[in-house]
């Protein structure tokens, strides 16, 4: 079995991006595992020849209605088989209240997380990733998913985790 690395976060913050950067072209459906549902694409990807699975999801959405209640659900069903869990921010936004919210969720998860500090699109934007610092659950990793700017950075981190 595959390590699984499940990318979560809350909306528009460029988790569907980084799982596409993830995958690049290896686009290959590798499980067909029951309860997985079309709003969790599972994709084979790998890094230095070392492959494994990426999760993406449809974003954690504390007290949201109905439908944000279910997709949050699958979010936390989705976490509970990861390996590792991307916890994706966004760092042209800052730390906001519900990435405060996932945060104490996802640490009493108990599972490995690393924070990414998407939309670092040039020096200054990495600075930034410095005020996650505040979630409390390490440093946190800068990575631009619509350019690619330091993308390899955080895969060594990645699987340096399995
Ligand atoms: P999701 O809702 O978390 O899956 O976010 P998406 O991947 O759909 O991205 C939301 C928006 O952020 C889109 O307009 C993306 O093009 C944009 N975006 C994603 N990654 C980056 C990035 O690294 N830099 C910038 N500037 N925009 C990004
Ligand atoms: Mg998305």
């Amino acid at each position: 079995e595959l390590p699984t690395v499940v990318i979560i976060g809350r909306p528009n913050v460029g988790k569907s991006t980084l799982f596409n950067r993830v995958v690049g072209s290896q686009q290959a459906i590798v499980e067909d595992r029951p309860g997985i549902t079309r709003d969790r694409k599972v994709l084979e990807a790998s890094w230095l020849e070392v492959p494994f699975l990426v999760v993406d999801t449809g974003g954690w959405m504390p007290g949201g209605d109905a439908l944000e209640e279910k997709v949050s659900r699958q979010v936390e069903e989705a976490v509970r088989d990861a390996d590792v869990v991307l916890f994706v921010v966004d760092a042209s936004v800052g730390l906001t209240d519900d990435d405060q919210t996932i945060a104490n969720w996802v640490r009493r998860s108990g599972r490995d997380v690393i924070i990414v500090a998407n939309k670092a699109d040039n020096e200054r934007r990495e600075t930034d990733r410095w005020e996650f610092l505040g979630l409390g659950l390490g440093d946190p990793v800068p990575v631009s998913a619509l350019h690619g700017r330091r993308a390899g950075d955080l895969l060594d981190v990645v699987i340096s985790r399995f």
